[in-house]
């Protein structure tokens, strides 16, 4: 059957000052159920709007998707309805985001948003009903005193608990994919680890995809299967997990995979940053988004936009160099 989830040529366009200006172009991946896909790149490369664009959520009316296809079990999801989408929000697809404040609402208890977001996908549910299974939900997400914290306002909570209660409302219908943007970020690294333990334990046992958004190598090394670095809203490489971090094609990703800081560094070597800026996005290069910072850039990257092409088998990069390395091979034949 088809894949889980194919995004293919996804294009962003965003309403500008300047126009409009494309902060997504040519995205394309795929996901399979069980699988955790890493999408990692800096700030403002397009991830979370790639995340946002897959739950039909940008932001109105100054974005829009202007090209490609996310294919949901072989369905585009461009062609629903806003009825038939809202159905897929929350109960295929689930989103959390770094900040669970945005995505709780402050004057409401949380146990009765949970019992709302039954409402929604279950409509036939009881009160009683949501009630024990909003309390077994607080209960799996490692919430202890389940019965005070619905109770509770989220304020009233710590930043993890809030994170718990927001995976555990994301995870109450059984997604078939969670896309997690920047879940841990703004948590310390024991409570970091606690959170990504939980969202494994339940793709374990429920088999659901995840879509793991951030711009920690780190994290992407420890709990990934596949990865996708994107830079100025394009996808740069993708590859497996072990392909990228042993082998990584792209000269953007070579120099991300140095900035990891390692343990081996001590105050004197200052971790290595990539010179140079990227491009604003109203001043997008017509050739490769990376050649003003690329120390391989050939004659053809200034005007020459790469196409992804493939590396080996499963690994791909946008990259002329990519071309360049097939011809010398055919060469040495
Ligand atoms: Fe560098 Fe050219 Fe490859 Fe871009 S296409 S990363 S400029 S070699
Ligand atoms: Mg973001």
């Amino acid at each position: 059957g088809p894949p889980l989830l194919a995004v293919k040529h996804l294009g962003v366009a965003f309403q500008t000052d300047q126009g409009q200006v494309l902060a997504v172009d040519d995205v394309s991946f795929e996901l399979e159920s069980g699988q955790v896909l890493g999408i990692a790149g800096e700030s403002g490369c397009g991830k979370s709007v790639t995340a946002l664009s897959l739950m039909r959520l940008l932001p109105q009316p100054v974005s829009k998707i202007t090209e490609g296809e996310i294919l949901f079990k072989g369905q585009n999801l461009l062609d629903f309805s806003i009825g038939a989408m809202r159905k897929i929000r929350g109960k295929k697809i689930s989103m959390i985001f770094q900040e669970p404040m945005t995505a709780l609402n402050p004057v409401h208890t949380v146990g009765r948003q949970i019992a709302e977001s039954y409402s929604l996908h279950f409509p036939d549910m009881g009160e009683k009903e949501k009630n024990t299974a909003s309390l077994q939900m607080l209960a799996k997400v490692g919430i202890p005193d389940a019965r005070q914290v619905m109770k509770k306002y989220p304020h009233q909570l710590s930043g993890g608990m809030r994170q718990r209660v927001m995976i555990g409302m994301a995870l109450a219908c059984e997604p078939d994919i969670l896309i997690a943007d920047e879940p841990t970020t703004a948590l310390d690294v024991t409570v970091q680890a606690q959170i990504m333990d939980l969202i494994f334990q339940f793709r374990d046992t429920t088999g659901m995809a995840v879509i793991l958004i951030t711009h920690d190598l780190g994290l992407i090394a420890e709990n990934c299967d596949r990865v996708v670095i994107m830079y100025a809203g394009t996808v740069s490489e993708s590859a497996s997990v072990t392909t990228l971090f042993h082998h990584p094609f792209h000269p953007y990703t070579k120099k991300l995979l140095q900035s990891i800081p390692s343990r081996a560094q001590t105050a004197k070597e200052p971790l290595p940053t990539i010179p140079g800026n990227v491009p604003v996005l109203s001043k997008m290069p017509v050739g490769c988004r990376f050649a003003k910072r690329c120390e391989h850039a050939l004659p053809q990257c200034e005007n020459q936009r790469p196409r992804m092409m493939s590396v080996s088998s499963g690994h791909f990069a946008a990259c002329h160099l990519v071309y360049d390395c097939e011809k010398k091979l055919n060469f040495d034949k």
